[in-house]
């Protein structure tokens, strides 16, 4: 019997986890995919926003600026990289300079500090391949970016470490009532029992809450496509560049992402599933986007794209709330963008105020906040890498030559909290396959370390979960 079962491994699911995992609680994280992190928390921007878009009083203004204001801590505790690079939104016309007030202005509202409006020659001073039409910028200098599925799975990893269970390929299908308890059911009937539910499941929220009555909201999906730079174009740029927001949101950006690549995107195109294929068109709106944007953009050195659904509702807010139907079912859903930001603020006060005020909860005496950084090898110097090659030979193998990633960094991703089980969950936690090549090289060397380092028949070893077996069989 657990006390609380999250429903959804995002980040949103993944730092309530984490939160609650501070309490003498017993709890349990359910999750679809076969790995955590496979929604709109692994295909998104990765940006910590200032807080100057959000509508004064909406939950997203209030959780993005204290998610904001609580991401540097988070991050060094569970060694997750992040960079206070800035952001500049860009205005075009006078118009756009108008806008900026306006935006500085919500931004004050909201409890944003050091913000301010820029002249051209400023902005060319920041970002030399600013466009030459550019007029001006609102420089935010709390902006920020993060890797969205490093703090994810760190978050997940590190309430595992404090006594938190996992159970991925769960896709909860029924939830039953058994006294005061929920009975949570699987796609093939496996349950699980527990008092509390916090439902995180994103795009598929809508379905959780129908399954014990609750109709009160509904999701819809809208894509947006990206295209990825190499890092051999990093510092291309170096804080991240919006074009001023407009009803549909904030637009496509041009940005560094915390491992030295540029990212260009998204679009935002409606869906009436969660599609995430990439489309000419999408990806030719973003090219011409991105050029508006800035001089010289080094489209040569494209190295793959990708697209993540955005989950919104129908009341175009965040809805974190006890449901109507079950005030022991909370509901942490249409968590759209600045959710990432918010991720730390928003799981602070489902557990302190929404269980809090309802449970007595007992700090956990021996919890620890702290995580290793998952990928650390490369960074060392030439003697620590010899002194920890001295003690384990693996980490002097390397498997992935375009990043660097040794046969010793992919093992422990294999059998550390959240346990990698396939091709891409090594990649999301070493970066074995996000260079230059894409895993060309590195991905049956991969696919041999997890069938040996777990005991799957290598022809069962898939890419991301059941239906993506890489092999089919031996035919010599
Ligand atoms: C294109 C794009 C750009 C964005 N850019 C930014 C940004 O720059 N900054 C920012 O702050 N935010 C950004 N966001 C928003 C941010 O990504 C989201 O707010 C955040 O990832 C939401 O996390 P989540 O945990 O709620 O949902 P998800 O990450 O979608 O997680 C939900 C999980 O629930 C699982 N699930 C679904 N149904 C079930 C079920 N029945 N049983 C079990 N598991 C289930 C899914 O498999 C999934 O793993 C962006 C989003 C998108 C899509």
């Amino acid at each position: 019997m657990f006390d609380v079962v999250v429903i959804g491994g995002g980040v949103i699911g993944g730092l309530i986890l984490r939160k609650l995992s501070s309490y003498e609680l017993k709890i349990c994280l359910l999750e679809k995919s076969n790995d955590v992190c496979m929604g709109q928390s692994k295909a998104n921007s990765g940006i910590v926003h200032a807080g100057f878009d959000a509508k004064p009083n909406s939950l997203k203004a209030k959780f993005n600026v204290l998610g904001n204001k609580m991401m540097k801590e988070v991050t060094s505790e569970l060694g997750v990289k992040f960079i206070n690079n800035g952001s500049l939104v860009v205005a075009f016309s006078d118009d756009e300079m108008k806008t900026l007030e306006d935006l500085l202005e919500r931004g004050r509202t909201n409890g944003v500090p050091d913000m301010e409006i820029i002249g051209r020659e400023e902005l060319v001073r920041l970002e030399p391949k600013v466009s030459d039409s550019a007029l001006g910028a609102l420089y935010a200098k709390t902006g920020g970016i993060v890797c969205p599925y490093e703090l994810t799975i760190a978050a997940i990893g590190n309430a595992m470490d404090n006594g938190a269970e996992l159970k991925t390929d769960f896709e909860v299908t029924r939830i039953s009532k058994k006294g005061d308890n929920f009975i949570v059911y699987s796609q093939d009937g496996e349950t699980v029992e527990t008092r509390y539910i916090i439902n995180c499941a994103g795009y598929g929220a809508q379905k959780v809450a129908g399954l014990i009555g609750d109709d009160s909201f509904t999701i819809g999906g809208r894509k947006g496509e990206y295209i990825l730079l190499d890092r051999e174009s990093g510092g291309f740029v170096s804080h991240t560049l919006f074009f001023t927001p407009t009803e549909k949101g904030k637009g496509i950006l041009v940005s560094n992402t915390v491992d030295g690549n540029v990212l260009l995107g998204p679009t935002a195109e409606e869906v009436p599933e969660n599609d995430t294929a990439t489309s000419a068109d999408g990806l030719q709106s973003v090219i011409n986007k991105a050029r508006e944007m800035c001089k010289d953009v080094p489209l040569y050195n494209t190295i793959t794209s990708f697209a993540g659904v955005r989950s919104y509702c129908d009341r175009h807010d965040f809805i974190i709330e006890k449901s109507a139907v079950d005030d022991k079912f909370i509901n942490c859903v249409g968590i759209e963008s600045p959710g990432l930001t918010s991720s730390p603020a928003i799981a602070e006060y489902v557990v302190d105020k929404l269980i809090g005020s309802d449970e007595e909860l007992v700090k956990k005496e021996s919890f620890n906040p702290y995580r290793k950084p998952d990928y650390f090898f490369k960074n060392l110097s030439v003697e620590e890498k010899n002194g920890i090659i001295k003690n384990d030979k693996t980490y002097g193998k390397i498997i992935c030559r375009c990043e660097q990633i040794t046969e010793g960094e992919i093992i422990r991703a294999i059998k550390e909290n959240p346990p990698a089980k396939n091709v891409d969950a090594v990649k999301r936690r070493t970066r074995a396959g996000m260079g230059r090549c894409q895993g060309g090289f590195c991905q049956p060397y991969v696919a041999e370390i997890i069938a040996r380092e777990t005991g799957i028949p290598f022809e069962k070893v898939t890419k991301s979960g059941k239906g993506s077996e890489l092999v089919i069989g031996v035919t010599k």
